[in-house]
């Protein structure tokens, strides 16, 4: 069996730092890209160095691509009672010009930048699917394939998750004109879902959403459920049971108030008592929890999908996530309208909004490890890795306390001559990253056992940016 080595000189693992480690990653044909072996306390020898500070990559649980274009677009006041209502607008008017080849470069842009800032899984929650009037494309996949490719061209590892949008509210309204090129029946939904499945590869996974319960009637929801549920086996060998499930949920107050109105529950309440929730599913948002919800959807052993800067950019509101950690509740982070690419921007804004509301500091550590920082990236890779679908990372999996044979060689080398992480050690390395660093530190970073980003460069990013500043040059004239 073919393999290469690489040495750290310190590598994370979900327990702590450990010294001297080797990756053993297969270069032969069939689990190309995979750890076959990680030992600590182990020598350099004819290991390729990595460097000092080297980290498991991180999973994104959720990024709309397109949205990246009209990032900054939306911060004038265009009426005193801005929300995300009047935002959704903005992004509806934007959504309406954007064609495959568009969203492939603009994808592929936003993907370069998310492997720089750290990510080397994206969960694209997808639901602009047919042509601007509603019609279907006449390929009926090709927006989903266009951000296939650009992951591809990109180098980072998708969990492409069509999303089923059926209706514009909960009352079952149709969808509005903006809103057309979102829909689907459920029977076309499952025959677009079987066919990306025939595409899995070690760098694709397919999923599904739900886009929210205000935009999938209840009898949809259980057709689309029990569809992919009877699904054979994909191209990679995983059953249809087995498929990551997203959804929307409770991100706005309205949302809560329409969902009580017609269906006499709280959107999480409702979900719990209707979908067999289980660890399978990631809650995106899932803002305006009580607390018994709480308590409900943390023993399904399901994640919530936070997305700090983005739900701060649209004023959604804080995650109660103090008494989510302390029900052992999982968590993972998501860039959703992309206005940041940066794991730490948001883990340090999830930390922060809940230091401002309750007026005390690390409110994230806890008895077994007093490390905020640990805490907060141990926690998001763990959530993001389940909610991806994905062996990935070096150091979680299965158990993870364990290095996972298997995993994909997904691996981030942290810039050690950057002098913020002068004199650091392993006690402090992780909260000095997250809190104190104002420029990305992510030196280097490797997917699938494969260098796409060396030195802070990205190996195609002149070319990326080229075609994606002549794609947005053209959209904005
Ligand atoms: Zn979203």
């Amino acid at each position: 069996m073919s393999s290469r080595q690489f040495h750290a000189e310190n590598a994370w693992f979900a327990d702590g730092w450990r010294r001297d480690v080797r990756f053993d990653i297969d270069t032969g044909r069939y689990l190309s890209g995979a750890l076959l072996d990680v030992q600590a306390d182990s020598a350099l020898e004819s290991a390729e160095s990595l460097g000092h500070w080297v980290l498991p990559g991180m999973p994104n649980l959720h990024s709309h691509a397109f949205q990246r274009a009209m990032a900054g677009l939306a911060e004038r006041r265009g009426d005193p009672a801005d929300s995300f209502w009047t935002w959704r607008e903005v992004m509806y008017a934007f959504a309406s010009k954007i064609g495959p080849d568009d969203l492939r470069a603009i994808a592929t842009q936003l993907y370069v930048e998310m492997l720089k800032a750290g990510y080397t899984q994206v969960c694209e929650f997808h639901y602009l699917h047919h042509q601007p009037d509603g019609r279907p494309y006449a390929d009926p996949a090709a927006m989903s394939l266009a951000l296939i490719e650009a992951a591809q061209e990109a180098g980072i590892g998708l969990t492409l998750l069509p999303t089923l949008y059926m209706t514009g509210g909960f009352d079952g309204r149709k969808l509005t004109e903006r809103q057309r090129r979102f829909g689907h029946e459920v029977d076309d939904f499952l025959r677009l879902v079987e066919r990306l499945r025939m595409l899995e590869s070690s760098h694709l996974r397919i999923g599904v959403a739900l886009h929210s319960l205000r935009a999938v009637p209840e009898d949809a929801m259980n057709a689309m459920l029990d569809g992919i549920n009877s699904l054979p086996v994909s191209r990679s060998g995983l059953p249809g049971n087995t498929m990551p499930i997203h959804i929307h949920i409770a991100e706005q107050v309205g949302e809560v108030q329409d969902c009580l109105a017609v269906r006499n529950a709280r959107p999480i309440e409702w979900l719990l008592d209707h979908a067999a929730v289980d660890s399978r599913w990631c809650l995106v948002h899932a803002t305006h929890i009580d607390d018994k919800e709480l308590h409900a959807l943390a023993r399904t052993r399901a994640t919530v999908g936070l997305c700090p800067t983005t739900e701060a950019n649209l004023g959604d509101g804080l995650f109660p996530l103090k008494k989510w950690l302390d029900a052992e509740g999982l968590i993972g982070i998501g860039s959703d309208s992309n206005i940041s690419l940066s794991p730490v921007e948001e883990l340090r804004w999830l930390e922060y909004g809940q230091r401002l509301i309750s007026r005390h500091r690390n409110i994230s550590a806890n008895d077994v490890c007093a490390s905020t920082g640990s805490v907060l990236f141990g926690s998001a890779l763990h959530g993001g890795t389940n909610a991806s679908g994905v062996p990935i990372g070096a150091f979680v999996g299965g158990d993870a306390s364990l290095p996972s044979v298997g995993n994909r060689a997904d691996l981030l080398v942290l810039d050690e001559m950057s002098p913020l992480l002068a004199g650091r050690d392993a006690s402090n390395l992780l909260d000095t990253w997250l809190f104190a660093g104002n420029s990305n530190l992510v030196r280097d970073v490797i997917v699938n056992g494969d260098w796409v980003v060396r030195d802070f460069r990205h190996r195609d990013e002149a070319r990326i940016a080229a075609r994606y500043r002549a794609v947005i040059a053209r959209l904005h004239r």
